[in-house]
């Protein structure tokens, strides 16, 4: 992907509003948007943050979150190891409850920031059309800003987005035998 030209965004003021898209192969997507969230409650904005693919548990985020107020996290998972080749039908009816909630939520203008953490990785592996994520972005309250993060960013995805950063795996650990790190990468 190559950086553009600044696009022109709707006139949003001083708060949240926009959407923005963290994808990429390197690590700090779902880092990234919890700093977000963390900044964001600091100024008193409600935050959701809704997990496709986890079960949560696994996650310091899912304890430390806890403990702010204005910030909610659900996780919607079997299992953190899916199967991408061979979703289990279970897989698909938490992608849909995760999405029916997000929507749910998202228009009971409940929230300002509404992050959607691995919603690619549910749309890269056909969990969920990608079409109907950006119909319930695009209905959101106004004043809602949505972060939607994941490798593999659907182009429907990129079209709407108001903020695409791209992570670039330069190097990581895992390369050298260094596997998922308690407290750092979960
Ligand atoms: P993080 O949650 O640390 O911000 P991420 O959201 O960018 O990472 P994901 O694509 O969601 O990364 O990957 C899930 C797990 O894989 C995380 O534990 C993450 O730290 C780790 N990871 C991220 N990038 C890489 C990489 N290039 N190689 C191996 N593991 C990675
Ligand atoms: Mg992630």
């Amino acid at each position: 992907m190559v950086a553009e030209e600044g696009k022109s965004v709707r006139e949003v003021g001083d708060g949240p509003g926009l959407v923005q898209v963290y994808t990429g192969d390197g690590k700090g997507k779902t880092t990234a948007a919890l700093g977000l969230a963390l900044r964001a409650v600091g100024h008193g904005y409600r935050v959701l943050i809704v997990q496709f693919m986890k079960t949560g548990e696994p996650y310091g985020e899912s304890r430390s979150f806890h403990h702010l107020p204005g910030l909610e996290l659900r996780s919607f998972a079997r299992s953190c190891l899916i199967n991408a080749d061979h979703p289990e039908p279970e897989d698909f009816r938490f992608a849909e409850e995760a999405l029916q909630f997000v929507k749910e939520r998202t228009m009971s203008k409940e929230y300002d920031v509404v992050i959607l953490d691995e919603v690619s990785i549910a749309v890269k592996w056909g969990l969920i059309d990608p079409k109907r994520v950006v119909d319930m972005v695009k209905e959101r309250p106004q004043g809602v800003e949505m972060i939607l993060t994941g490798r593999y960013a659907p182009q429907e995805f990129l079209d709407m987005a108001d903020l695409i950063t791209e992570m670039l795996n330069v190097r990581h650990p895992y390369q050298n035998g260094v596997l998922s790190r308690q407290g750092i990468d979960r």
